[in-house]
């Protein structure tokens, strides 16, 4: 059986940044071409965009989130409502 050249390494371009990628596997190597696959650097801020962008999606439907922010308002009332007795300001 004759040995399939193979030379150790194979280059491929990322699609997204142009990095030059060396696979040391053929199998790994027709994977990502199959794939499309971009480089490590890419696919982390690839991922790392998309949770940011989930989790902006999220907020402001999250209850917790609005529940940060009428007890914010609250806090802000309090502090003003104190202000004012201190000032001899009558709020009512
Ligand atoms: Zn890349």
């Amino acid at each position: 059986m004759r040995k399939r050249h193979w030379k150790n390494r194979k280059n491929r371009k990322c699609p997204s940044c142009s990095k030059i990628l060396t696979y040391t596997r053929k199998d790994t190597f027709d994977r990502a071409v199959g794939n499309n696959s971009v480089c490590k650097s890419c696919a982390h801020q690839d991922r790392k965009f998309t949770l940011e962008t989930i989790e902006k999606m999220k907020q402001p439907k999250s209850t917790q989130h609005k529940k940060k922010i009428s007890k914010s308002i609250t806090t802000w009332w309090v502090e003003k409502k104190q202000e004012d007795l201190r000032y001899g300001i009558n709020t009512k």
